[in-house]
């Protein structure tokens, strides 16, 4: 089964949400740049501190910043075997320094895959996100709510309030929109020259999308 998988889309395409489910299945560790980055600014590191307002105002971290994370989380044991890169590469020099991490490894990804939606959706998506600041799991207060409402689902987060994240609200939404289709999207062209990327529509149900990437990943590994 190919283990090394890059999960690209805009925000509230559902990146997240596939990146832990084929985390679950696999035992691939599940690399957000943005739960890393959000850890920091939580935990008031010194990069916590650099990057704050980048996150808040919905524009990208420095690039160096952003590689220099990865690089580091790469090294540890459990990459061995794989990983899922959620929200990394996010720009074209990002990608090129992905290409570079890769080959000093002498590894190569296996496949890229791409959720596809329609900005209107997103917008109406990440106004209904809430995730649990306890383990990170994400509900959708239109077609995913939780059992009681406001709080995790899981009994080892002991009722957890839920958060809808600062840049979801409406205009760091557009604004982070507007950096993807400007500076994440020509990835799109980067991984097509490879042959290396997957189509998937990201307005269907989470479980269809779950099994449509399972399938792909099974027709990569039997390939
Ligand atoms: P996400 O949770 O992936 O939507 O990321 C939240 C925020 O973290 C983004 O809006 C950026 O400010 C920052 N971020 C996450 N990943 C990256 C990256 N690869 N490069 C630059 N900034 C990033």
């Amino acid at each position: 089964m190919p283990g090394r998988v890059v999960i690209l889309g805009a925000p509230g395409a559902g990146k997240g949400t596939q990146a832990r489910r084929m985390a679950k299945k696999h035992g691939w560790p599940h690399i957000s740049t943005g739960d890393i980055f959000r850890s920091h600014v939580e935990h008031k590191t010194a990069i916590g501190e650099k990057i704050e307002s980048f996150m808040r105002s919905g524009q990208l971290v420095p690039d160096t910043l952003a590689c220099q994370i990865v690089v580091e989380r790469l090294a540890e044991s459990d990459c061995a075997r794989g990983y899922i890169l959620d929200g990394f590469p996010r720009s074209v020099p990002q990608a090129l320094s992905l290409d570079r991490m890769l080959s000093d490894r002498h590894e190569a990804l296996d496949t890229v895959i791409l959720l596809t939606i329609d900005d209107e959706e997103l917008i109406e998506r990440l106004a209904a996100r809430r995730t649990c600041p306890h383990c990170g799991k994400i509900y959708n207060l239109r077609f995913n709510p939780p059992k009681i409402a406001g709080q995790c689902d899981k009994p080892e987060c002991d009722g957890a309030l839920l958060v809808h994240r600062d840049d979801d609200q409406a205009d760091t939404v557009r604004r982070r929109l507007r950096v993807y289709h400007e500076t994440t999207e020509p990835l799109i062209q980067h991984y097509l020259r490879r042959g290396l990327l997957q189509r998937v529509d990201g307005g269907a149900s989470p479980e269809v999308i779950a099994e449509q990437i399972e399938s792909m990943l099974t027709k990569l590994g039997a390939a």
